[in-house]
């Protein structure tokens, strides 16, 4: 413990920049965005202070632009890995006895980092890296990054002075501490935020980690490599390694020193990543903490008293900005029968308003490509059942083209049963369906919203009647761990809306929020007494 109790600095969500024609932030990014597309880079696996370069290497492309190759990451072997584990259990005595306020300095200068002088390279690393437009790749690579480390400080900072009672002649005091063992970070290719945010935020209670990013995410992790180390975070506190997952996975899981994983992504892997957790649960020297936020199927509901211009733009927004690859994107819509008509023409205008598909350097663009081909050909099959099925009919969008970048045509499909594929399967894509319900049928369609989906996500009710959100609010309460009444279901801001769901969504542990931090860390209580008794006699035996 350092020797004085300090006040971290007061958190404050980082200001989002316009990019607006004629600012200097759009200049700058355009610039940066140009330089990297002119440059290869070859992204080596960073192991305690080594960067290792096996040779066996994979090309990285953007979405938008497959043809062109960005450069080339390093593919680790199983023995790579398992250096990665020997590094973290070299680094972790020296790291988890470090005082609390260095750790902190450390991330929190890395927020500063991001916030100034890498704030450009994280926004167009992201835009090239995951295809997102500049206001997409500032929420997320600049804002939301900025704001798990800086709250996450806070929170940190929170637990550790929450401490028990004590009384006569007792110290009680809880120390919070670091898992014994090192932590696995999986993250996915959708937010550069959540890759930072999944190891830091364990490193930062003072594990240990082996980061796995995504395989499409590794261009814009390496910026936050970058930023790390020249935050001062000392080697072997964090290690990367690429590779086949399932590989790097086996050889995690078996190590006896294994004791959490901090897991985003999608549900089928989290579920196999657990199962596989318990079958190996007598190798592990500690019960390992198991946190996962995964997929969804997030929904909107129009009550007929809501405005139908807020119910179109909260689905043109949530359920199509950055081509609907948020795990809170809308992708099921109920509208009544009363003004889904009206609510529809608004959506499609809003869809024939959005330019064709393109690369986010031409920032008219409101959408660009989805993130590798294996997605684009799974939409395609959907859109092409959907214009085949009886039962289901494409109203806008529809068309798809691979020929450049990966671009699907945002879709809005209609079908006229609730329980159609597409209601219920997570597509991940810039494709919503809606289904219309009579309007007095509102209750059941209530059921119909919590019953048809197994995730938990998000969702978000409009209404102009206080009473009919009321009972949204009670009937849904277990149908999204994030609930918006008048608003889109995507957006969740750091210190704001604690994000994640429940049912096959995670485990709900609310990334950037104390819940979460509280998994990384193994508290110890001391009792000290000062006066020790000497005889056993309690005074009832006389
Ligand atoms: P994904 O599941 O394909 O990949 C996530 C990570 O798991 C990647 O690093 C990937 O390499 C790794 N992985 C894949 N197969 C693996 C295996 N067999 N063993 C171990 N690791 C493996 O997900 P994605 O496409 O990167 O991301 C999209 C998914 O993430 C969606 O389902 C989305 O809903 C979900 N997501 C959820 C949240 C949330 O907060 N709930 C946030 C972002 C994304």
């Amino acid at each position: 413990m350092g020797k004085g109790f300090f006040h971290v600095p007061t958190a404050i969500n980082e200001p989002v920049k316009s990019y607006a024609p004629g600012t200097p932030e759009r200049e700058e990014v355009l610039k940066q965005y140009k330089a990297f597309y002119d440059s290869e880079v070859d992204i080596p696996l960073y192991i305690g202070s080594e960067e290792i370069r096996t040779g066996n290497t994979r090309p990285m492309s953007p979405p938008h632009d497959h043809k062109h190759i960005l450069g080339h990451y390093h593919l680790a072997e199983k023995t790579h890995v398992e250096q990665a584990i020997a590094n973290c259990l070299e680094a972790r005595e020296a790291w988890a006895d470090l005082t609390w306020e260095q750790r902190c300095a450390i991330f929190l200068k890395a927020a500063e980092l991001i916030a100034g002088p890498y704030r450009q390279k994280m926004n167009a690393a992201t835009m090239l890296a995951q295809s997102k437009n500049i206001y997409q790749a500032e929420i997320d690579s600049a804002c939301e990054i900025v704001d798990f480390l800086r709250f996450n400080v806070e929170y940190m900072a929170q637990i550790y002075g929450e401490q028990p009672e004590s009384s006569e002649g007792v110290w009680n005091r809880v120390e919070y501490r670091p898992l014994e063992g090192f932590v696995y970070a999986i993250t996915p290719f959708n937010f550069t935020a959540i890759a930072g945010n999944l190891p830091a935020s364990a490193a930062m209670m003072g594990n240990v980690v082996v980061w796995k990013p995504s395989d499409s995410q590794i261009y814009s992790a390496k910026v936050i490599v970058d930023v790390f180390k020249e935050a001062g975070l000392p080697d072997g506190v964090i290690n990367v390694v690429y590779g086949d997952p399932v590989m790097i996975s086996d050889t995690v899981l078996d190590s006896p020193d294994f004791t959490g994983i901090h897991f985003t992504g999608s549900t089928t892997v989290f579920k196999n990543l657990w199962k596989q957790i318990g079958n190996n649960i007598h190798k592990y020297k500690t019960y390992p903490r198991i946190v996962g936020e995964t997929g969804g199927k997030d929904f909107i509901i129009a009550h007929p008293t809501a405005k139908p211009q807020q119910v179109a733009t909260a689905i043109s927004r949530g359920a199509f900005e950055f081509q609907g690859q948020k795990c809170s994107a809308a992708s099921r819509v109920y509208l009544p029968k009363s003004t889904a008509d009206e609510i529809l023409e608004l959506v499609k205008k809003d869809i024939a308003s959005f330019n064709k598909p393109g690369s986010p350097e031409d920032m008219g663009n409101f959408i660009t490509a989805v993130i590798h081909e294996g997605s684009f050909d799974k939409l395609a099959k959907y859109i092409d059942k959907a214009k085949a099925d009886d039962n289901a009919e494409i109203i806008a969008g529809g068309n798809y083209d691979k020929s450049e970048g990966y671009f699907i045509e945002p879709t809005v499909i209609l079908t006229t049963d609730p329980q159609y594929e597409t209601m219920y399967t997570e597509l991940f894509g810039p494709v919503v369906t809606v289904y219309v319900y009579e309007d007095k049928d509102w209750g059941e369609t209530l059921k119909l919203v919590d019953g048809t989906s197994e995730y938990g996500l998000t969702g978000a009710v409009l209404s102009g009647d206080r009473y009919s959100i009321d009972e949204a609010t009670k009937a849904l309460q277990n149908a999204a761990g994030n609930f918006y009444i008048n608003d889109k279901p995507t957006g969740a801001v750091v210190g704001q809306q604690p994000f994640g769901g429940a049912r096959a969504s995670g485990t709900n542990d609310k990334a950037g929020s104390m819940q979460n931090l509280l998994r990384w860390v193994s508290p110890r209580l001391i009792k000290e007494t000062f006066v020790t008794p000497e005889d056993y006699r309690y005074p009832f035996l006389g």
